[in-house]
C-alpha cells in the first residue's frame, strides 16, 4: 500500500515557549495529525500514530510529559527528548506512581522521544517512535534544580571488571526492572548483561513454579549501567507501527556466557567495534509518512 496516496493535513501549533513553564503540563506543539484516508489505516481520525520502526521511524501527535509528576522528575529537558505516545505518557506516570506508593525516592526519567520522533542528534539510534524510554537507577529524594537536573550524577551500577553488580545495586533496582518487564505493554527492557546476571542468580533457589517468565523480557545490551531502558510494544491497532518478534520464552539467564566473555575482553570488544566502524553503514530509508512529518 503506498503512503504517499495519503492527504496529509499537519495543523503545526505555535512552539512552546521555552521551559518558563517548566513544571506545569506542557502540550506538545504537534499535536494533531489527521489522516484523511482510510487506505492504509482503518480509522479517519487518529490522534496519535508511532510510525515505522523502533530505530527508523517517527511520531505523529506526541504528547509531552509533564516535568514532574508523582513519584518522577524529568533531567536534561533542555534537549527537548520528553514528547512520546499517549500510551507512553501514561506508563511512565503510572509506572512512577506505583513506585513512589511502594516508599521509593522519585525517579529520574531521561530520554523519550523528540516532538515529532525521528532520529537524535546525538546518541542512541532507538527512541524514533515514542515509545521508548531511559529511566535512570539513580533517584531524587526530593526535587532536585533546574541545574542538577541538567547534569544530574550518574549512578553506575557494574562493576567493569568482574561482570557483577557493584556496591551501588540496591533492591529497589531490581524492583524497577521487574516491575517494568511485568507490564503487559512492555515489549522488552535493555540492562547491561551484569545487571541481568545478577537477577538471574536472584531467581535461584526460588521454587520452579515461581513465573519468572518477566526475565524474558529483561534483555542484556552494551551499555545501560546507569539506566534501564524501557519499550513498549506497539499500540493496538497503530497500524504503521513495527513491533518486534517477542523475545523467546523462558529466562535468558543461560544465554550470559558471551557476554561475560565480551565484556571481560574490552580490549578485543574496542577493536572489534573499530573495525566495524569502518564499513559504511546501510542507509536507512525513512517510511513516507515520517518524511512529510519530518520536513
Ligand atoms: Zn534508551
Amino acid at each position: 500500500m503506498k503512503i504517499s496516496c495519503l492527504i496529509v493535513i499537519l495543523l503545526l501549533f505555535m512552539p512552546l515557549n521555552g521551559l518558563a513553564n517548566a513544571w506545569s503540563d506542557i502540550k506538545t506543539p504537534y499535536s494533531v495529525l489527521n489522516v484523511k484516508s482510510a487506505a492504509a489505516v482503518s480509522v479517519t481520525d487518529i490522534e496519535s500514530l508511532a510510525i515505522g520502526s523502533y530505530a527508523n521511524g517517527c511520531l505523529a501527535g506526541a504528547d509531552a510529559l509533564p516535568l514532574a509528576g508523582e513519584g518522577y522528575q524529568v533531567i536534561r529537558t533542555s534537549r527537548n527528548r520528553y514528547y512520546g505516545h499517549p500510551e507512553l505518557i501514561h506508563f511512565v506516570e503510572e509506572f512512577a506512581r506505583k513506585l513512589n506508593k511502594s516508599g521509593s525516592d522519585d525517579l529520574l526519567v531521561a530520554d523519550l522521544s523528540m516532538p515529532r520522533g525521528g532520529n537524535f542528534v546525538a546518541g542512541h539510534a532507538s527512541h524514533q517512535i515514542g515509545l521508548d524510554v531511559d529511566i535512570w537507577f539513580r533517584q531524587a529524594a526530593k526535587l532536585q534544580t533546574l541545574e542538577q537536573r541538567e547534569s544530574p550524577l550518574e549512578l553506575s551500577l557494574v562493576d567493569k571488571d568482574s561482570f557483577e553488580v557493584n556496591g551501588n545495586w540496591q533492591a529497589v533496582h531490581g524492583e524497577m526492572i521487574r516491575l517494568a518487564a511485568e507490564s503487559p505493554q512492555v515489549a522488552r527492557v535493555f540492562v547491561n548483561p551484569a545487571i541481568k546476571q545478577k537477577l538471574c542468580e536472584q531467581i535461584q533457589g526460588h521454587s520452579a513454579s515461581s513465573n519468572n517468565n518477566w526475565l524474558s523480557k529483561v534483555r542484556p545490551w552494551w551499555g545501560h549501567t546507569i539506566h534501564m531502558h524501557v519499550r513498549l510494544s506497539c499500540a493496538e491497532g497503530d497500524k504503521l507501527c513495527q513491533n518486534q518478534n517477542p523475545p523467546v520464552s523462558g529466562t535468558g539467564c543461560e544465554d550470559l556466557s558471551w557476554w561475560n566473555q565480551q565484556m571481560l575482553q574490552p580490549k578485543k570488544s574496542a577493536q572489534t567495534s573499530k573495525d566495524k566502524k569502518k564499513e559504511p553503514k546501510p542507509v536507512k530509508v525513512k517510511p513516507e509518512l515520517c518524511q512529510l512529518l519530518l520536513k
